[in-house]
């Protein structure tokens, strides 16, 4: 299958590429993200054929229908590394908290949030592209928290590949700090900003566009990628746990194949959700996708009154950090999918011209048959934490607990609710602790302590190691030096 352009074809790129190339270079025509030209349609046979089987075997079947340019040997070496989650055997549980509410546990991985989900197989299947090509890449990644662990993670030691990782100074939590500061390979790079998230991600647009770098790279004989969330690498293993979820309820006999549920994603850049609008296209049965927020909620608002409305808003920090995103990427591809690539254009156009732009009333009505949401607050989310906690049992982060107002604002309570975890209590201790107790804890150990004792949980081998790891990234430098840096450690 190829990938074909969300805004249209500018004569300047091939009208359509493959997998592989749609992976190297994800940006396409006018500026737009590459969509695969068609998707599977699996239908109930699919789910029926899966009752019983393991994630990977779901997983290789699902991968196989879309007919990428990527080895059948590649792939299966790929989804080998959900063998290094908690259990291998199954590693997204599915765990009911209260009637008709099942949450979805996506942060089983090896650090402890659902980047690993897709980077973990990405890393094998861009690693290998590239040796494939005998081509040697340079990936820049830019993170808030999450992704910098992650792709470091899949990326170490791996073959034709480097990766540089910007992130803010004193802007991520200790765990999150500590797992990209003590990765140590030969192949990895993290650099420390004084600035902020935005100073980062500013950063890395900047060198992706800079033709000046992109040639003293290639002195080196290196080209240059990217692992945001806007790569199909990523997508696609974003769509299989969906699919997951849904078998789970039907083993643990919640519902009926054929059955409605409502799928609830905390969401940021629209990349785990847009998996489940793709899981939904294919023929999972799904009454609706609730779209779950922060403070930080023109989601909300989109899908409320069809207005994306950048004019007066800019980015506030939260308890859920990871979800702090004004511009949601992925939103461009439902467009495309909905609307078509000339309408997408025009809107995304406007958006970057006008900060603003406003579906027609047809086409709010288009969105909302598919989409619902509400935004929660971090003292809402800290109830939700603490209600839950002491009243069910179920501890969540910060980012699942957004989910918690949706479920009650948004669903009818006769079917039934995937919610899905992103992140393991352990990455945002000090707000969980606060929420549990009350107390203020100004480092990650205190609160984790004081969370494990009175969850009665265990901190896991990998986080609580993360303290007594040598540092084996020192480097903090203004944003003014990063390019240097970059070109140095090459
Ligand atoms: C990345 C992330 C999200 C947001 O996911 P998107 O696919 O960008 O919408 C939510 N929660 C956590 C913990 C994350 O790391």
């Amino acid at each position: 299958m190829n990938f074909i352009q969300t805004r249209g074809y500018d004569a300047s790129k091939p009208k359509n590429v493959t997998f592989s190339e749609a992976i190297l270079n994800p940006i396409a025509s006018f500026g737009g993200l590459y969509v695969p030209e068609s998707l599977p349609s699996l239908g109930e046979e699919f789910l029926i054929k899966h009752i019983n089987s393991s994630y990977k075997e779901l997983a290789s079947d699902m991968l196989s229908r879309f007919e990428i340019d990527i080895d059948k040997s590649v792939i299966d070496e790929a989804l080998n590394l959900y063998d290094k989650f908690d259990n291998p055997k199954n590693p997204v549980p599915v765990v009911k908290v209260k009637e008709n509410l099942y949450v979805s546990e996506l942060y089983h991985g090896p650090t402890r949030a659902f980047k690993d989900m897709a980077l973990q197989p990405f890393g094998i299947v861009l690693s290998s592209i590239a040796q494939k090509r005998d081509e040697h890449y340079l990936i820049l990644a830019a993170t808030s928290g999450d992704t910098g662990p992650a792709a470091l993670e899949t990326f170490k030691n791996r073959a034709n590949v480097q990766v540089a990782c910007l992130y803010p100074d004193g802007g991520t939590s200790d765990v999150q700090r500590l797992q990209m500061v003590t990765e140590d390979a030969k192949n990895l790079k993290v650099i420390g900003i004084n600035g902020v998230f935005d100073d980062a991600q500013n950063a890395l647009k900047r060198l992706l566009a800079s033709d000046d770098f992109k040639a003293a790279l290639k002195k080196k004989n290196i080209l240059l990628s990217a692992a945001n969330s806007v790569n199909f690498g990523r997508i696609i293993f974003q769509i299989i746990y969906h699919i997951h979820s849904y078998l789970e309820l039907v083993r643990q006999g919640a519902i009926i194949i054929g059955e409605k549920v409502y799928l609830n994603v905390p969401s940021g850049n629209f990349g785990n959700a847009l998996g489940a609008y793709y899981a939904w296209k294919m023929g999972l049965n799904v009454s609706k996708i609730i779209i779950s927020s922060n403070e930080n909620n023109v989601l909300t608002k989109l899908i409320k009154t069809g207005k994306y409305d950048l004019r007066d808003s800019c980015v506030v920090s939260t308890t859920s950090p990871a979800m702090d995103i004004l511009k949601s990427s992925n939103v461009e591809r439902i467009l495309f999918d909905m609307f078509g690539h000339e309408r997408t254009k025009e809107l995304m156009q406007e958006l970057e011209s006008k900060n603003f732009y406003e579906l027609s009333a047809d086409e709010l009505a288009k969105l909302q048959e598919s989409f619902d949401a509400d935004f929660c607050n971090g003292e809402e989310g800290k109830r939700y934490i603490k209600d839950i906690f002491y009243n069910h049992g179920y501890l969540m982060d910060p980012h699942t607990a957004t989910c918690m107002k949706s479920y009650e604002t948004c669903s009818d309570p006769k079917i039934k609710t995937i919610a899905y975890s992103t992140a393991e209590w352990t990455k945002f201790s000090p707000v969980i602790a606060n929420a549990l107790t009350g107390e203020i804890d100004a480092e990650d150990i205190l609160a984790l302590e004081s969370i494990s004792k009175e969850a009665n949980l265990e901190i896991p081998a990998m986080v609580k190691e993360l303290f007594t790891k040598p540092i084996a990234q020192s480097t903090i430098i203004e944003k003014e030096e990063i390019e240097k840096e970059i070109l140095k450690f090459l």
